[in-house]
């Protein structure tokens, strides 16, 4: 699934890509989303270092 517009300072770590954008409050939030097919990882997290931290670790599933 590609990564909407909305999404700045995106990067790829592996098949993951890590995104921040910022939702209606105005609060930063930080996505890790994999982009492999049939994996559909993803998720928020606060911290930018914790998205990244993430990416790197994850491991598609089977
Ligand atoms: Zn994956």
């Amino acid at each position: 699934m590609p990564v909407p517009n909305r999404y700045r300072r995106t990067i790829r770590i592996g098949p993951v890509q890590v995104g921040t954008y910022y939702d209606r409050h105005g609060t930063a939030r930080h996505t890790a989303a994999c982009t492999a097919p049939g994996c559909g990882f993803s998720a928020d997290y606060r911290d930018r270092s914790a998205a990244e931290l993430a990416a790197r670790t994850h491991h598609c599933k089977p």
